[in-house]
């Protein structure tokens, strides 16, 4: 496993990099679960997602107590219920992405048209239809529910959640997920988009879920990050 300290690090670029890229604004949350324990590290509620440190990076137990640091966010519950519910998920953001919020506002499947998005379901990514926050146990299992074993889901009139392996897998699939909505919503202007089909989609999705393209993706990022100053 990664040591704490560049866990921490990797959690700080990857929430700067996902607000420059407005996936993120100012409230969201990246956090990563600790292999073995029962404990998420997850940027605190008040500090600044622009702005954020490794020093605002806090560390909770899955009842959503505090283990070190400041404050959590409030909707700490989509973090703890989602890692009780899918032992195979490590790293949990909610973000609030401009273009795919808006097919949960329309009522419209956002579905894969794009290379990018072949990582989410073909009949269109799940949606959590109540758009109020997401603040007990309760409200989680049922946001929970509703992601099922999607890497995604969408939370009506308010944004989504995705999750994944590890914090560079998941920066990807958030970034992937906004790709595939702008290709989308561009498309339907011109159209009907073309959906993949169940073999494109196997296909493609073996193509890019694969080590090399994910961290190209990051280093991309991070390399844009740092020539315009989002990264120090
Ligand atoms: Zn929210």
């Amino acid at each position: 496993m990664q040591d704490l300290e560049s866990l921490k690090s990797d959690l700080v670029t990857a929430i700067r990099l996902l607000t420059a890229e407005s996936i993120m604004d100012f409230n969201g949350h990246l956090s990563y679960r600790l292999p073995g324990t029962i404990q998420a590290l997850i940027n605190s509620r008040r500090a600044s997602r622009a702005g954020l440190r490794v020093e605002d990076i806090v560390t909770i137990d899955l009842d959503g107590r505090v283990i070190a640091g400041e404050e959590p966010p409030s909707e700490s519950p989509i973090h703890t219920q989602i890692y009780r519910a899918r032992p195979d998920v490590f790293s949990v953001a909610h973000i609030h992405p401009q273009y795919a919020t808006v097919f949960s506002i329309a009522g419209k499947p956002l579905v894969p048209v794009f290379t990018l998005g072949c990582m989410f379901p073909r009949e269109g990514i799940p949606v959590y239809a109540d758009p109020d926050l997401i603040r007990t146990r309760d409200q989680g299992d049922a946001l929970a529910k509703s992601l099922g074993d999607a890497r995604a889901a969408l939370m009506r009139g308010h944004g989504a959640v995705v999750v994944a392996e590890d914090v560079v897998s998941c920066f990807n699939l958030c970034v992937w997920l906004e790709e595939n909505a702008k290709k989308q919503l561009w498309a339907s202007q011109l159209g009907t988009p073309h959906v993949f089909s169940e073999d494109e989609l196997n296909r493609v999705r073996a193509s890019m879920w694969q080590p090399s393209v994910i961290r190209k993706t990051w280093d991309f990022y991070v390399a844009k990050g740092r020539a315009s100053g989002i990264l120090n």
